[in-house]
């Protein structure tokens, strides 16, 4: 997406931190990640506790935020779901579209996958999407593969200046939450991939869009990861829940 500062720091914060505990993160978080106009800090908390976030950072505008997941369908009977519109009504400026755990533990299909994105762009939200490989796949050399095929599916037959819009967030299935991190040439060498099919599908303009490695980041592993060639940000979940930890990793 163009305009965002690269690195770009995102918090995935998954069924974790209602309002209260979002407004504690906060107090703690806020006095260790002074503004910086070196990088971009976006948020995903939980839906229910978005307006709780916003309200507790609402001196920091420097802070974006973001929903976890949105439905495809405009609106309707799909008890429990959020609709791309009530999201952004709630002042989510982004969301994540195809996380691993939305492919593998609930099942979403890479058409549901590219149905996300558009409804995602129909309604101003920027979609940050996610792709990345099983670790049989990565056994069997079928990384790039893997990837090339997500990407294609979500963004094939998209106008340039749409793909332009989004954010991809290469995350391998095997290193998300599993304390395995993929080595800075690994994440480098998926990224070349991913950064060369964008090129073939969105041409020049797609230079715009940041490309994340997610899988068990943490304070610790944040600065070599965001020096690897290619790797533009970072998708963060576990380490991003404590405020110490994200501090760190956001001032990386
Ligand atoms: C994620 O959920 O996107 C993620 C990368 O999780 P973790 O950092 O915990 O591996």
């Amino acid at each position: 997406m163009a305009g965002l500062v690269r690195p770009v720091l995102a918090a995935n914060w998954k069924m974790n931190l209602g309002p209260s505990a979002a407004t504690t993160f906060f107090e703690a978080y806020l006095a260790r990640y002074a503004p910086r106009d070196d990088r971009t800090v976006i948020l995903f908390p939980s839906a229910i506790a978005l307006a709780a976030a916003r309200a507790s950072a609402r001196a920091r505008p420097d802070l974006r935020f973001g929903v976890q997941n949105i439905h495809s369908a405009e609106k309707g009977a799909f008890t429990g779901e959020t609709s791309a519109a009530m999201a952004s009504d709630a002042g989510a400026r982004f969301v994540l579209v195809g996380h691993s755990e939305r492919r593998h533990v609930f099942g979403e299909t890479d058409a549901q996958t590219a149905e996300k994105v558009r409804r995602a762009a129909a309604h101003g939200l920027v979609a940050v999407l996610c792709v990345g490989e099983k670790i049989e796949e990565r056994e069997q050399g079928q990384t790039d593969a893997v990837v090339i095929r997500q990407l294609r599916a979500a963004l094939a037959g998209l106008e340039p200046s749409a793909i332009a819009e989004v954010v991809v967030a290469y995350e391998p299935v095997w290193a998300i939450g599993t304390g395995r991190t993929a080595t800075p040439e690994d994440a480098s060498a998926a990224h070349q991939a991913i950064r060369s099919e964008l090129r073939a599908l969105g041409g020049a303009a797609s230079d715009a869009i940041p490309i994340l490695y997610g899988g068990s980041v943490t304070a610790s592993n944040a600065a070599a990861l965001l020096a690897a060639p290619g790797v533009d940000g970072l998708l963060v979940g576990g380490a991003s829940l404590d405020p110490e930890s994200w501090a760190a990793i956001s001032n990386a």
